[in-house]
């Protein structure tokens, strides 16, 4: 018999199959899927492969399997092949994010070792043993003690007879010698969650609206059916409840369930009600925190059945659970569920194709759904609708004000703080509540310019502006992380001039210290988060009342849950609204809904303020009203006009190189065989262009960008055009393909 197997590797012209023999006494333990080690190249080294055909013969003469492991199943290597394909990527890239953490290397002796212990065990029967010591051959007291010890507690360690017995190792080892005893070695498992203690809870009486949508989902759970479900709720209406009692139904019928949540919501309290409900022993947790080992071990607990739950980021999509029961997705809207890096998968996507195969539904869940999964729920019957309209536990939504910065500055105010921010902060400070004040820039400011000849200071590496950074003192290129000193005069005039504009969180920080000399700050965003567990400090030093206001990125506005929190402050609410994305209104809608639910969700009345120069845009005028469904109506007529997602997919071949002329000659092939190949009435292809962000890292960046609906020909078609351009052999060029990625302007 003959295999055919993809070699582990991320170089272009080995993502296809070759031929190797299985010998006769490997047969039995070859299939689809196993792992195996072959003799590749001109080198004698063996390397990794998998397994992805078997037939009966090659046509070309072939080397032996070497080596067979366990690796994959079949169903495994089947999606392996439809993400390559669709994903326009190497299968090898795909198998890697189905294979156990750890493993994926040729030194057996790398490889994460099962963490195991010594644990002790009765040698001999008891009866056997007491004979011994009426009859005097054991005489010491102390070997007496230990073993009547272990027979009340076999399985127990070392230490733990020496603590309980008072006795030394010494003496346990002596037994063991005269065989009375024997050690056995035993795995244990690095259960993240280890440490937890968390108070059970049952299931909650479900409202009608959780009871219908409830039932909807159960049901095709019970008819083996594939569905794709939307439960769409604002924060507190009980998502999280139904997604609990689906799990539980789940378990209960013996099968098992996989929630991704954005890795940013994946906190300590959001586990909790997770353990409380089904226990630690159920749940793997899955995160890009936990260490190899630790990731080794619930990739293990998993497949070995004993965690019916897998909880994580995106890449939890390809924990290998057994009888997959149901697949949740959480906050479906949130933008780290497509990957940005090979492979460009979209967890979505991925997570329906095994809904589909293992006939099981597929509930997303959001507040503010991604417009697209929102216009295939309600215009395509796509997506089944679910809506829970109420708050469960009857918590106020706050109340939200818009703050027109150029009134403003018309009124002489030049700071950061509008009148009515500064006052709010001023009142909660006096009644000792906490504040939140988000902007989503980090340094101090973000644009440096020369005032007498327009000169603006730009990272020597990439074509971007420096961000000042106060505490350091240094300039910062937030795209390579280049540093350099403060530029005092132009480089370009020599003038003097040199200003500082823009504002990021650094200055944001000084000038809360200014204005309240008497407020404690705390700051979060990545320059103050980088140690394993920091985001997690700095929140709960936050909730425990260590600082008054938290200042922070992106990153505040997620997961936690501040009792004290009663005053939300926006402070640009345009800075997101000014990149040029087709998305940009849609992340400011969610980015700002979900800031405003920060406030107030116990007793105490929330407040929002959001400053805007834009406060007509109708994205912030639906994010104060909190009305998802008037804003989906306004932004969807505008892509149908326009002609954006969902009414086509964007399609981006990217080009990447240190070499300026072969990038153009490449971006200009490439356009070439697209307008060839792909049929031009259904496809609008642009020129290659130099993208936004032109240069990083010194790399220039050019891209083509296409649009139309993306359909198993074109993507044929798109796979072959990459084949071509790689046979071509552009040693500088790196080219990919993205459809609908995250960001247009390449922001990283
Ligand atoms: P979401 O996931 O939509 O934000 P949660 O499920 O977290 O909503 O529910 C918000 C709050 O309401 C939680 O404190 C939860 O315990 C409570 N809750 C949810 N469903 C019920 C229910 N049926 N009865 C009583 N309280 C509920
Ligand atoms: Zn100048
Ligand atoms: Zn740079």
């Amino acid at each position: 018999m003959v295999a055919e197997v993809i070699i582990n590797s991320t170089a272009k012209k080995l993502n296809r199959t070759f031929d190797y023999n299985i010998p006769k006494e490997l047969e039995d333990m070859v299939f689809i899927g196993s792992k195996v080690l072959v003799p590749f190249g001109r080198f004698k080294t063996l390397e990794e492969a998998h397994v992805v055909g078997i037939k009966q013969s090659s046509e070309f003469e072939i080397k032996d399997i070497a080596k067979v492991e366990t690796g994959l199943t079949d169903k495994q290597i089947e999606l392996a092949n439809w993400m390559a394909k669709r994903y326009f990527c190497n299968v090898s890239e795909c198998i890697k994010l189905m294979q156990t953490p750890g493993t994926r290397t040729k030194n057996v002796n790398n490889r994460i070792q099962e963490k195991k212990i010594n644990v002790v065990y009765l040698k001999k029967d008891f009866d056997e043993i007491s004979f011994d010591i009426e009859s005097g051959k054991i005489k010491s007291d102390k070997q007496i003690r230990i073993l009547n010890f272990v027979k009340d507690n076999e399985g127990c360690t070392i230490p733990e007879i020496e603590a309980f017995t008072d006795c030394t190792r010494a003496i346990v080892n002596t037994l063991i010698k005269n065989e009375y005893l024997e050690l056995v070695e035993k795995n244990i498992e690095r259960n993240p969650l280890n440490s937890k203690k968390v108070d059970s809870t049952q299931n909650l009486k479900l409202t009608d609206e959780q009871e219908k949508a409830f039932n909807k989902v159960a049901e095709t759970i019970d008819n083996n059916k594939y569905e794709q479900f939307l439960l769409y709720g604002v924060t507190g209406s009980g998502k999280t409840e139904v997604y609990l009692q689906l799990i539980d139904k789940a378990i209960k019928e013996n099968k098992s369930a996989i929630v991704l949540v954005p890795e940013i919501s994946l906190t300590p309290q959001m586990l909790d009600r997770f353990i409380s409900r089904f226990g630690k022993e159920k749940i793997a947790v899955l995160h890009s925190k936990l260490s190899i080992g630790e990731r080794h071990d619930e990739w293990e607990r998993i497949k070995d059945g004993k965690a019916k739950i897998v909880i994580g980021a995106r890449s939890a999509i390809f924990a290998p659970v057994q009888n997959l029961g149901i697949i949740i997705i959480d906050e479906e809207h949130d933008s780290s569920y497509k990957s940005e890096a090979s492979p460009k998968y979209n967890a979505k996507e991925v997570a329906k194709k095994i809904a589909k195969e293992a006939k099981i539904p597929l509930l997303l869940g959001s507040a503010t759904p991604d417009l697209t999964t929102f216009y295939n729920a309600k215009e395509c019957n796509k997506i089944t609708l679910l809506e829970l309209t109420k708050r469960a536990n009857n918590s106020n939504l706050p109340k939200v004000e818009i703050v027109d910065l150029k009134q403003e500055l018309a009124n002489g105010n030049r700071s950061m703080l509008s009148n009515d921010l500064y006052q709010a902060i001023e009142q909660n400070l006096k009644d000792k509540l906490q504040t939140i004040l988000f902007l989503n820039r980090r340094g101090y400011s973000t644009f440096i310019m020369c005032r007498n000849c327009g000169y603006t200071v730009k990272c020597k590496n990439c074509n971007i502006s420096m961000t000042y950074h106060s505490y350091e003192n240094k300039l910062k290129c937030h795209y390579c992380g280049y540093e350099e000193k403060l530029v005092k005069t132009c480089p370009e005039c020599g003038s003097d001039k040199i200003r500082y504009f823009g504002t990021g969180t650094q200055k944001l920080e000084q000038e809360i210290h200014k204005q309240f000399s008497q407020a404690k700050t705390i700051r979060m965003d990545v320059d103050t988060v980088t140690k394993k567990n920091s985001h997690e400090e700095i929140l709960n030093k936050f909730k425990n009342g260590e600082a008054d206001i938290l200042i922070g990125t992106q990153m505040v506005v997620k997961g936690h849950h501040f009792p004290k929190v009663t005053l939300v402050g926006v402070i640009a609410a345009d800075s997101s609204l000014n990149i040029d994305d087709y998305r940009a209104t849609e992340r400011t809608f969610q980015i700002l809904t979900q800031v405003a639910g920060r406030a107030g969700r116990e007793n105490l009345p929330g407040k929002v303020i959001i400053q805007s120069y834009n406060p007509e845009n109708f994205s912030i005028q639906n994010a104060q009203k909190q009305n998802y469904e008037e804003f989906y109506e306004t932004e969807i007529a505008l892509r149908k006009q326009l002609k954006y997602p969902p009414f086509c997919d964007i399609i981006i071949i990217g080009f990447n190189s240190i070499n300026e002329e072969e990038i153009k000659k490449v971006s200009n092939l490439a356009y070439e065989i697209a307008t060839k190949n792909l049929d031009n009435e259904e496809f609008k292809i642009f020129k290659p262009m130099p993208s936004p962000i032109d240069k990083i890292q010194n790399k220039f960046r050019w891209r083509i960008i296409i649009k139309g609906n993306m359909n198993e020909k074109a993507n044929e078609t798109l796979n072959e055009l990459l084949k071509t351009l790689y046979a071509k052999d552009y040693k500088n060029t790196k080219i990919t393909i993205d459809v609908n990625p995250n960001n247009m302007v390449w922001l990283r």
